[in-house]
């Protein structure tokens, strides 16, 4: 029987004020057990590369800083076969009141639904009915999972068109639990790139998430939005200058 892990972890805050992230959003990243094997190989070449200490974790922020290590990470993180990448991500000037952005709880909920639901349908399509998944949701620091937890359960058990029977064990897992949480904290951070302007001239880099565009699920035929989903309109991704689906019917 098919088993397959998922490991999804955010990017962006939740806030809604000036000082916060423009987008607010989540990287899976799903692998079956090659997948694992090569992906906690990869995760420990880049940790060797970028000389991070023994027991601590690697992460975008502290040790990816530079566009020569985010495009290794990126060239490395793409050779991993037996892997599938889900994005889904909030534009937070294009959401109005009514969807979430006021509760910051009820936000994270929502989007992780998404994610969670994205998860379940490629658990599915890749692997079958009768595949065995085990969802690992980072830990996020001021926000008790409990209640996301049941939300998601309860909102996956509602709907006939999510398959949440393949589910073995829906967990928040802390950082340094698993090295496929620091790869999905890698694939967060190539989205943010992307989408996120940053630095002297205020700029985006689309070159990482290209170059891993081709583990997102379903990228051979057309990413969006099972692999690429941004809210609240999912054609907001189309309209990206770097988007590279150019036969794309979702414009
Ligand atoms: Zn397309």
């Amino acid at each position: 029987m098919a088993e397959v892990w998922a490991y999804i972890d955010e990017t962006g805050d939740r806030g809604m004020s000036a000082a916060s992230s423009p987008i607010f959003g989540m990287a899976a990243v799903i692998v079956d057990r090659r997948g694992a094997a090569e992906l906690q190989a990869a995760v420990e070449r880049l940790r060797g590369d970028f000389k991070v200490p023994a027991g601590k974790v690697m992460s975008w922020k502290e040790h990816v800083k530079t566009h020569d290590r985010r495009r290794h990470a990126a060239r490395v993180l793409a050779t991993v076969q037996g892997m599938k990448v889900c994005y889904v991500y909030a534009i937070k000037t294009a959401l109005t009141r009514a969807t979430y952005t006021q509760d910051r709880a009820l936000f994270y909920n929502y989007v992780a639904m998404k994610t969670y639901t994205s998860v379940l349908w490629a658990a599915r399509s890749w692997k079958g009915e009768r595949t065995r998944l085990w969802t690992r949701f980072g830990h996020v620091r001021h926000h008790d999972h409990k209640p996301t937890e049941a939300y998601l359960r309860r909102e996956a058990s509602r709907s006939a068109k999510i398959p949440d029977h393949l589910e073995q064990g829906l967990r928040w897992v802390p950082a340094n639990k698993y090295a496929e949480s620091q790869a999905a904290d890698l694939f967060g951070g190539f989205l943010k790139a992307a989408l996120w302007p940053s630095g002297e001239f205020s700029l985006t880099e689309p070159a990482y998430l290209l170059s891993v565009w081709s583990k997102i699920r379903n990228s051979e035929d057309c990413a969006v939005p099972l692999g690429i989903m941004s809210m609240p309109d999912s054609s907001l991704v189309t309209r990206e200058s770097w988007f590279p689906c150019t036969t794309c019917t979702k414009t």
